[in-house]
Parts: C-alpha cells; structure tokens; sequence
C-alpha cells in the first residue's frame, strides 16, 4: 500500500486559507491561469455581510482582469451630487462624483459586499469553496518541497458548504484523513460540539499544495504561526457601525460630520441605503442595542437621518473596532505560502482600499506565479510539475512588488486627517473629485499622492488573460 505521504501533489496545486475578498479573488485569478484551486473557510457558510464596500479605480481594473468587472461597473450607484454636511445639515462641500471618473477613467462603484463575494464566488470552478473547514499551515514548503495544509472540518455536512448550494471537492492532493478528536478545539469546533449537543467528532485531513495563499484577515493564524515576532494588530481607539437599509426617498449621498463622529448614507444599485457611523470608543465597547445607541447619538442630527435610524434593527448593525498592522511584516512570503489582504498588511478604513488592495494583490499574485513558474515535465509521463524555483523568484517579485506600496497606503491611511473622517464611499469619492479638480489647477503633492493610490493598473500579463 502506498504510503499517504509518498503522493505527489497534482500539477500547479493552491489552496487558498480564507474565503473573504482578497482570497476568492486570488482563487480566481489562479484558477483563470490553470491551477487546480482549493478555498478553505472556517464560516459555515458565506453568509451576506450587511455592509457596503467601495471599489475605486483600481480596484475595478483589478475585477477587471478577473472578467468580473462588467457586472460590478453596472452597480455603481455613487453617481451624479454627493456631499459634506454638518450635523445640523448645512452643506460644506457639494460635488459632482462622476467627476471622479472622468479624473481617473474609472468610476468609484459602491457595491453590497454580499454582491462583491457573489461575484466572485460564481467565477470559481465548482467545488473549489469548501466552508466549514478551520485550516492551518503546518508547513510552509520549499522550492524542494510542497507546503502542507491541516484542516479541520465542525462536520461532513458542514464543510460541503452552507446555504446557496456551495459545492465542493479537493483541488490539491489529500495525504492524510483521519477523525479525532485531539486537538484543542477551535471556536467553530467548539460551536460545532455545542450544536449537536453530543459533541461530534473533528475530521481531519491535511493537504500538499504547491503554493498556498494565506488570506485569513487581520487576525491570521498563518501570519503568527510564520511571523510569531510580529506584534500584531493595533487598536485605533475608533469603532464603525455599519447597516444596510431599505431605500430611503431623495437621499442625496453625503456623509456628515459632527464632533468626533462620522455619519453617511449612500445609496446601493438595488436601491437600498449603506450607512455607517464612527465615533472614538475604547476597543470592545459593546451595547445591548447597537440600534438604539445610533439613536441617542445621531437622533437629532439632520434629515433624513433620524427616519434611517427609527427603522433600524439591532440585528442589521454590524459594529468593528478599527484596528491595523502598524508594524509592516518583513516580507509577503514564506516558502510556498504568500500572504495578501488584511493578513499581510490590515490598514484603517480612512482611504477605503483595504479591499481594494486584497485585489490588486490577489491580481499580482496571479499574474506572476502564472507567469513565472515555468511547468516542468517530471519525467513520469504525468502532467508537469511546478517549478519550486521559478515559484520562488515569482513570490520574491510579489513581496517586492506589494509591500512597498501597501505599506505607502497602509501609511497615508492612517495620516489622512482624523480617524473620524475619509472613512466613507462618500468622502473617498469627495476627497477624490476634490482633489482632481484641484489638481487640474495647482498639481499639489496630495494629489499626485492620491492618484498614486487609485492609479494603479495591473499588470500587463494580467490583462491579457482576460
Ligand atoms: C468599517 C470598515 C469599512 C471598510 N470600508 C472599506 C471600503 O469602503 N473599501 C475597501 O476597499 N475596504 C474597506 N474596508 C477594508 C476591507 O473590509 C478589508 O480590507 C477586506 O475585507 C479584507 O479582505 P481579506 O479577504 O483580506 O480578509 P477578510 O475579509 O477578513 O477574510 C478573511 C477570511 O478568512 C477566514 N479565515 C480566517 N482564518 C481562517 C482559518 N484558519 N481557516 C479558514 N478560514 C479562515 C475568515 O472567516 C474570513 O472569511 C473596510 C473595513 C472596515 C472595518
């Protein structure tokens, strides 16, 4: 009998750890290039997010080399007068946000993230999503050897996905299954436990992979288990409320500032309304009725956010502490394992490009191991094989193509004005026409620092594969 650990990996293998932006992207793009994808996500299901996400310029070029951007450009809501108020609703700036386009040849689209991952979760091959599935990097590889994956599974059922009919099956190569019950338990697992009531038995498997993608968020156990003296992430002292609601008559998108605080609405393509707020807390203060808490607070500030808030459930009210990576990591790879999104670099929402640059990267990532990582025939007939070398010189050129501009973003995010503000699609969207009209006029350095973030423009191997 074959020893499980004695098999080789298939051709041009990846798994991918998190099914968020930045890693069904990622996905994506590898499996538009030929390699055989697996996406790993702890949720049971993909659930909708209640929020609202923007996509600036760059962002949509990098949907674009995905073959996904049609759709998204077709959402874009954020059209026509958008605006600064004050808290008593006078205007303190009004702005034309088409104009932001014509600055930069691609609109700024406001979408449901629900969408967003909708989207990219229909560009995958089928099967290639397995939810339910906790995983950990148990080896990161190298140019010699595969990059092994454990994963641990709340149950069979679980991990064939959750609502919407997710189906799944294995793209890199399973070396070893077994069902115990040994590990200390995950807080799904433990959920999964505490669900049946019986508390049902983990299965494990582990998987070989010629490249793994950490895209596990800003909390990452891939990026402490390989960076274990990395400080981690830090509290910015701010909080953020975000909802979803039902449309609202004549909203002019605006977001409004009042005294610590932050207030937008802008509207969504299927004509329901994102709001968010933010106000200074300190990290994990929590209320019994985040709802209700919205009202005390921004009850009495102008129309029409007083009705938006009365209709507001509790249920709907997502609530973040905004948090970052203030201490950049020494580089985006490890062996076989990249890192991307907030994994490798979470920034502050000021800016609104944390997704936006989970894309771009995902799109670079793609792009160079696609093209960098020549196939070599192993000389057994079968199908070639990834060279472990070409690998690591496409995931240095990654590491030195993504970190030196994440971090510029990360930086300019955290210093655009107070943490209260800039965090919204509006004032992206305001900031940025503001800044290409100015910019027409004087060419300061903020605008050329501005057009540098959403300028961005994928690589040119990357386009082509559309
Ligand atoms: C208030 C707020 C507003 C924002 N607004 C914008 C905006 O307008 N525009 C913008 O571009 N960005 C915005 N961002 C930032 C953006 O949301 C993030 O940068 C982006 O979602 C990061 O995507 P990701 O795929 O890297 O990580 P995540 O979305 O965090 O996905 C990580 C996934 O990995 C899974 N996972 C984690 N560990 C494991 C494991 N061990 N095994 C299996 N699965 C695992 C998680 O369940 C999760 O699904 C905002 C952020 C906040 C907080």
């Amino acid at each position: 009998m074959t020893d499980p650990s004695d098999v080789a990996p298939r051709a041009r293998s990846a798994v991918v750890v998190g099914a968020g932006i930045g890693g069904l992207a990622a996905a994506v793009g590898l499996a538009r290039r030929g390699w055989d994808v697996t996406v790993l996500e702890r949720a049971t299901s993909l659930e909708p997010v209640g929020a609202g996400i923007a996509l600036a310029p760059n962002a949509v070029r990098a949907l674009d080399a995905l073959g996904v951007a049609g759709e998204v450009r077709s959402m874009a809501a954020l059209q026509g007068a958008i605006g600064i108020r004050r808290a008593d609703g006078r205007w303190l700036v009004r702005a034309d946000a088409t104009r932001v386009g014509e600055a930069f040849g691609e609109q700024t689209v406001v979408v449901h993230r629900a969408r967003l991952v909708d989207l990219l979760v229909r560009a995958l091959p089928d099967g290639a999503l397995r939810t339910g599935v906790e995983a950990t990097v148990t080896d990161p590889g190298s140019a010699s050897d595969a990059a092994t994956v454990r994963l641990s599974s709340v149950s069979a059922e679980a991990s064939r996905g959750g609502p919407g009919g997710v189906r799944t099956r294995v793209a890199a190569d399973v070396v070893r299954t077994d069902r115990d019950a040994e590990d200390e338990p995950s807080r799904d697992d433990r959920f999964a436990a505490d669900a049946s009531g019986r508390g049902d038995q983990v299965a494990h498997e582990v998987l070989r992979a010629d490249l793994v993608v950490a895209a596990d968020g800003i909390d990452s156990r891939t990026r402490r288990a390989l960076f274990p003296e990395h400080p981690g992430p830090v509290s910015t002292e701010v909080t953020a409320w975000r909802f979803v609601v039902p449309a609202v008559d004549g909203l002019v998108p605006a977001e409004t500032w009042g005294r610590g605080s932050v207030v937008g609405l802008t509207p969504l393509a299927d004509g329901r309304v994102y709001g968010y707020a933010t106000a200074s807390l300190p990290p994990g203060t929590r209320f019994d009725d985040p709802a209700a808490e919205l009202r005390r607070r921004f009850g009495s500030w102008h129309a029409p956010i007083p009705a938006v808030l009365d209709g507001l459930d509790a249920s709907a009210v997502l609530q973040h502490d905004l948090r970052w990576l203030a201490t950049p990591l020494p580089r985006f790879h490890v062996g076989r394992v990249a890192f991307l999104g907030d994994a490798a670099h979470a920034m502050t929402p000021n800016l609104g490009q944390g997704g936006c640059q989970a894309l771009e990267d995902a799109v670079t990532l793609a792009a160079l191991v696609g093209s960098g990582v020549p196939d070599v025939p192993d000389g057994s007939g079968g199908p070639a094989r990834t060279d472990g070398d070409g690998l690591r010189r496409a995931l240095a050129a990654y590491t030195a193509q993504r970190l030196p501009r994440t971090r510029r973003v990360q930086r300019m995010s955290s210093q655009v004005g107070a943490p209260t503000t800039w965090t919204s699609p509006v004032a992206v969207a305001v900031r940025d026409t503001l800044m290409a009209v100015v910019g027409r006029v004087a060419g300061p350095l903020l605008v050329r620092r501005t057009a540098s973030v959403v300028d961005w423009h994928p690589p040119a191997e990357a386009a082509s594969h559309r």
